[in-house]
């Protein structure tokens, strides 16, 4: 008997079929005779819903009621799956979050789980009951932590396997909806994962793989419609096909900020980057020019929801003046561990830009992954041309 941490998308959970087709997975695997602990997020559409309605009211609701707000969609869904489960004969009961015992820092709307109590739901599942949990859903699609949710149940419990279930058959080399002639991967390991998520794979969020990785517990990626096997998610992956690359990401949430004519002495940077993360702002890739005439430029890109602040923070409190912002950008990036040891791959990569007219604003390298910040106009065709050269 093992114990299964089940995570189901609100894709997955959207009206009363899915419920049901939910119910049947999940009951198969209790008849089996394992543990299940099940988590899912809001029905469907039921988040951008709430949202929509709490803008009705206000354009500056507080983190806290969002939180409230949002919490009621996933209390839908946890209550019908237990009740379709009960139906189904098997033994049922929805817990929210905090019922669970998952505690989190008060950052409300973009909480952290800080500790998860698992008292409860052990004595549930002694009961021999299957446990259906409320995840967290952030405010955003990218930041969708129901799945961090899970993966914490899965390590705080020991669980043998967290399958994340969602609405494509596993992890792709690219969104397998917009890119042709996409391939499923059978394996990837925690390091490239972590990459493709934080790169912009929708499919898994970054902070679940990078709590995956932290205590060792193998993901799942796999269909709620379709049942194939998966993507496994591990430390370490027979290669077997020899494949250099793993995938191709965009994020089209970039903005590209550029402060001209700074001193080119020491504490610049330190003055510039030391404001920004004041206000917490991330930043990403950071190019300097070459100092000339005791001047050099500096760029960085951020989200582009945080530009806006960053722009005030340089102009007011750092009195920069030459200050300037390119809001419609998009950041493309291959992953893949066996780019390491090969030569070739980042020509190939802007040879499939260069071959479509695509101009490359910003390059980042790291041993694993290769990043070109580009207009967002030209992000889907980057993806689809990067793609096609380098794996058809
Ligand atoms: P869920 O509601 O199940 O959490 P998501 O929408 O968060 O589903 O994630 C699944 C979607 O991620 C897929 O429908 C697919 O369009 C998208 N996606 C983006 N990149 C990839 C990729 N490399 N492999 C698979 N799916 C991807
Ligand atoms: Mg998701």
């Amino acid at each position: 008997m093992a114990l299964i941490v089940q995570k189901f998308g609100g894709s997955s959970v959207k009206d009363r079929d899915r419920i049901f087709n939910v119910a049947r997975i999940v009951a198969n695997t209790h008849n089996a005779g394992n543990d299940v602990v099940v988590v899912v997020s809001a029905q469907g559409d039921t988040t951008d819903d709430l949202i929509t309605k709490a803008a009705e009211i206000t354009h500056n609701p507080s983190a806290r009621e969002m939180d409230m707000l949002l919490a009621a969609g996933e209390e839908i869904s946890i209550a019908l799956l237990a009740m379709a489960l009960n139906e189904l004969g098997c033994h049922a009961t929805s817990l929210t979050g905090w019922q669970a015992g998952f505690r989190t820092d008060r950052a409300y709307t973009k909480a952290r789980i800080t500790k998860l109590e698992t008292e409860r739901i052990s004595s549930e599942l002694e009961r021999n009951r299957v446990v259906v949990v409320a995840g967290f859903q952030g405010l955003n699609k990218l930041d969708d932590i129901t799945d961090t949710s899970a993966v914490a149940i899965a390590a705080a419990l020991h669980a043998d396997r967290c399958q994340i279930f969602t609405d494509v058959e596993g992890v792709y080399t690219a969104d397998p909806r917009k890119v042709r002639n996409t391939r499923k991967l059978d394996e990837i390991t925690f390091d490239e994962m972590l990459e493709l998520a934080s790169l912009g794979a929708q499919v898994l969020n970054n902070r679940s793989v990078e709590l995956a990785k932290k205590y060792n517990v193998e993901l799942e990626v796999l269909s709620s419609l379709n049942p194939v096997p998966g993507t496994v998610v591990k430390e370490v992956v027979k290669d077997v096909e020899g494949m250099l690359i793993k995938g191709v990401a965009k994020d089209t949430d970039v903005a590209v900020i550029t402060i001209l004519n700074v001193p080119d002495e020491p504490g610049t940077s330190f003055k510039i980057f030391g404001l920004l993360a004041q206000k917490n702002i991330n930043v990403d890739i950071i190019l300097q020019s070459t100092g000339r005439d005791g001047k050099k430029d500096i760029s960085f890109t951020c989200a582009e929801s945080e530009a806006e602040t960053a722009l005030r923070v340089l102009r007011e409190s750092a009195r920069f003046d030459q200050v300037t912002c390119d809001e419609t950008c998009a950041k493309v990036s291959i992953v893949g561990a066996g780019m390491q040891s090969h030569s070739g791959v980042a020509s190939k990569m802007f040879e499939a830009l260069s071959n479509n007219n695509i101009n490359i604003k910003m390059i980042s390298t790291s041993e694993i992954k290769i990043s070109c910040i580009i207009d967002r106009e030209d992000a889907d065709k980057a993806v689809s041309a990067i793609h096609e050269m380098l794996f058809e």
